[in-house]
């Protein structure tokens, strides 16, 4: 375990990053180093190492592959057994886990302690699917036939992810993919690679052998590349942005194997004139602000029925105003970093469009440089009004605290404004008209709707992904994980015992 003991203003103990290939640690043999720096303060080096590279990608696939037979082979119910070991082990550390994600990733750590929590949670959910892994039997046309479905594993598949939740992903892609019986290789973003770390050390404690779990941390492309390419993979499930989910796609949908890509999201939320406004109001702030608007759930436009209007955005912008940046490790602070220098420039260059487009600046909208927050990748909490539908910011995933508003009359005005986006995750309605509620989720154009409750969150228990933009592939969590990372196979079991003379077939 790395000895990251406080916050940016104590000394920090850098973590080694490593390779697990074939059930050993070793250093990457690539030619660059990674490392883990802090974001809220960019001095510090949280781990660093050597890092993978294509050859190391190459091994990790071969450890899968090998491993796969006697994976595959031992039964569903003691493959779960190590998941809940792993549920074990990581409640009794969920507090160090938690502070090295705040640590790593900058959100504050009540919301990471909330991602661990999340993991845990997917991780025994799956666990118990391990005593349900099964098919289903049939009535077959003829007598004395009996039709029925057993699932099998797919065999070694990649799992790829991005930085934003670093924890949580990994947990609802790798619970499922194991307990079906495939063996994994796992690629984790590169600037969040120590958490990745732990998790996986959690498995190896819990007793997974030796090359069912594999993981090779480096560059995004020359590892990734090899992941989705090399033949012994059979599937790859993928979480990050739309440019490098769609190549994903692709590249599988040539070589004709399973793939799942979650992608970014536009994600509405929408107050109307008979909102509790206080309820909407600590819904909005948390969707849009909350992980600093790191998540593909964030909520980014928001459509606010002119009514209430004024009373409303007033509301939101005078709270964003209050909003304490600084260490997410500070009980006090209530939003933390961008997770590194690339985002904030993202974060800044989209604030600019957007003023150059039109946009009126409520609130927001700068680099914080001083009190020590020059050292990371602050940006204010950000809100645009006088939004049209042509703007970059209504268009396109920010990926940061920054948030687009509109001005509607009617309710048909409502919903064309949260549908008009290539998006298609998550969206929220406040509203105290049941009637409405309903009619909402029946024309939102998403894979999940919020019904007077933020556009962020899911439960292992209930798909999660979207549609358009998105998400393509099978959704992730509950049973579709399990079905995606397995398939049927349908026996015809004859107990006549004789010839038929039936010509059915
Ligand atoms: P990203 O697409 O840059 O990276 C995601 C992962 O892909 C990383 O591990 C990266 O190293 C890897 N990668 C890079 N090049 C690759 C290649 N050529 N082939 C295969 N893999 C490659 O995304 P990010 O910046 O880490 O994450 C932010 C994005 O993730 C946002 O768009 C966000 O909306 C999305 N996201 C979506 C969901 C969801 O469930 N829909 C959840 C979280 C994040």
């Amino acid at each position: 375990m790395p000895t990251i003991t406080k916050n940016g203003k104590a000394p920090v103990k850098t973590a080694k990053l490593q390779q697990f290939i074939a059930g050993k640690w070793r250093d990457g043999t690539g030619k660059r180093r990674v490392s883990s720096t802090s974001p809220t303060d960019s001095r510090i080096v949280l781990a660093e190492g050597p890092g993978g590279c294509k050859e190391d990608a190459l091994a990790a696939i071969a450890a899968a592959y090998a491993a796969f037979p006697a994976w595959k082979a031992t039964p569903a119910p003691a493959r779960a057994r190590v998941l809940d070991k792993v549920v074990k082990l990581a409640r009794e550390r969920k507090e160090e886990l938690g502070r090295i994600l705040a640590q790593e990733e900058g959100k504050i750590l009540p919301e990471a302690l909330g991602e661990l929590e999340k993991g845990i949670n997917l991780l025994e959910w799956y666990a118990g699917e391990g005593l349900r892994f099964m098919g289903d039997t049939a009535p077959s046309e003829l007598p004395k036939n009996l039709l029925f479905t057993i699932r099998e594993p797919l065999g070694p598949v990649s799992i790829i992810t991005p930085w934003n939740f670093p924890w949580a992903i990994p947990c609802w892609k790798m619970a499922p993919a194991l307990v079906a019986g495939n063996t994994v290789v796992f690629k984790p973003a590169s600037n969040t690679p120590l958490l990745a770390q732990e998790l996986v050390k959690l498995f190896e404690e819990a007793g997974l052998p030796a090359g069912v779990l594999n993981i090779v941390v480096g560059a995004g492309s020359e590892i990734g590349d090899v992941l989705v390419e090399d033949e012994r993979i059979q599937a790859v499930s993928f979480t990050g942005s739309n440019e490098i989910g769609v190549r994903v796609h692709t590249i599988c949908g040539k070589r004709g194997i399973k793939v799942t890509c979650e992608m970014g999201g536009k994600n509405p939320a929408i107050v109307w004139d008979d909102a509790d406004l206080d309820l909407a109001l600590a819904g909005v702030l948390k969707g849009a602000f909350g992980s600093t608007g790191q998540r593909c759930t964030a909520t980014s436009r928001l459509i606010v029925q002119e009514k209430v209007y004024d009373e409303f955005v007033g509301k939101v912008v005078d709270a964003a105003k209050k909003m304490k940046l600084g260490d997410p490790l500070d009980a006090s602070t209530n939003m933390g970093p961008a997770v590194d220098e690339g985002q904030l420039e993202v974060d800044l260059q989209a604030i600019a469009t957007a003023k150059k487009e039109g946009a009126r600046l409520l609130c927001g909208g700068e680099r914080p440089m001083k009190d020590g927050l020059q050292h990371g990748w602050f940006v204010e909490p950000t809100v645009f009004d006088q939004v049209t539908p042509t703007m970059n910011l209504w268009k396109e995933e920010v990926f940061g605290p920054v948030l687009a508003v509109v001005r509607v009359k009617t309710y048909e005005e409502a919903v064309k404004a949260a549908n008009d986006t290539r998006f298609g995750l998550t969206c929220a309605f406040y509203t105290q008209d049941i009637t409405l509620a309903m009619r909402y989720v029946e024309d939102a154009e998403v894979g999940m709707v919020h019904i007077n409750s933020p556009t962020i969150g899911g439960e292992a228990q209930v798909p999660f992904g979207g549609v358009k933009g998105s998400g393509v592939g099978d959704r992730e969590m509950a049973k579709d994980g399990i079905n995606f990372f397995s398939k049927p196979k349908t026996v015809f079991l004859d107990y006549t015992g004789q010839k038929r003379t039936s010509n059915i077939y």
